[in-house]
């Protein structure tokens, strides 16, 4: 799966790129910086060899620990919901197989993202192209928790099916920021954004139904 040594990025996979960027457009994405992060970043280095070809298809794929790397309509969606800035502080629940995390790193953002699977995090530790972004901290704990030594966030995203909103992630986040997080048990999630005004009011929006794995309490070894 994720390699500690590099791999091709060849011709075939920037055409196959630019094709998926063009499924995105269609789809309305409109934030061409998120639609130049996407064709920036070799998604099939993600997944196994076996894949390469179908990285670059709008589909979610198994990566270790019975997770998946999120549909890459689904990753551009959030992202653009979030209306990232250079040098926001943002921080993100469920670092699976590290994509979404190098798309948002890749917008000049200072990341703290969070893995509450242990195989993952390790697995992510040794993947060679992290080293592209020393923007990206990781942590291994529970999402549910957030980071509240480092708080407060521009920006929160959650990249697991929640079956509510959790207080403390909330509380992490500072006024006039933006957080975007999948909420509902079984199969479908409705992706919610949330925003905290000056004074500390929060209002809700609701975007669309999506399908994640399940955002689970507690850290798992
Ligand atoms: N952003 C990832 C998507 C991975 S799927 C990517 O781009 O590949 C969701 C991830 O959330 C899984 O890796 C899962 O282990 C993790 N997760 C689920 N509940 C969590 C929690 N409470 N805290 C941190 N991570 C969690």
């Amino acid at each position: 799966m994720l390699q500690s040594i590099p791999r091709e990025d060849t011709y075939l996979h920037k055409g196959l790129r630019k094709q998926l960027i063009q499924i995105l457009r269609d789809k309305k994405i409109k934030d061409e910086r998120v639609l130049a992060a996407i064709e920036a970043i070799p998604r099939h280095y993600f997944l196994d060899p076996a894949f390469e070809r179908q990285a670059y298809e709008d589909r979610a794929f198994p990566i270790s620990a019975d997770q998946t790397i999120s549909h890459p309509y689904t990753v551009a969606f959030q992202t653009q919901l979030l209306e990232l800035k250079k040098f926001d502080k943002v921080m993100e629940i469920g670092t699976g197989s590290a994509y979404q995390a190098c798309v948002l790193a890749e917008l000049g953002v200072s990341l703290f993202t969070i893995e509450r699977q242990k195989e993952l995090y390790d697995h992510v530790g040794k993947f060679f192209y992290l080293r592209k972004y020393p923007n990206i901290k990781r942590f291994y704990g529970d999402g549910y928790e957030g980071l509240p030594s480092y708080a407060p966030f521009d920006k929160i995203i959650v990249t697991a099916g929640a079956p509510f909103i959790p207080p403390k992630l909330i509380e992490q986040l500072k006024p006039g920021g933006i957080f975007v997080i999948p909420v509902g048990e079984g199969a479908a999630q409705k992706m919610l954004r949330l925003t905290k005004d000056a004074t500390g009011k929060v209002t809700e929006v609701e975007t669309g139904d999506f399908s994640f794995v399940p955002m689970l309490q507690g850290k798992n070894k």
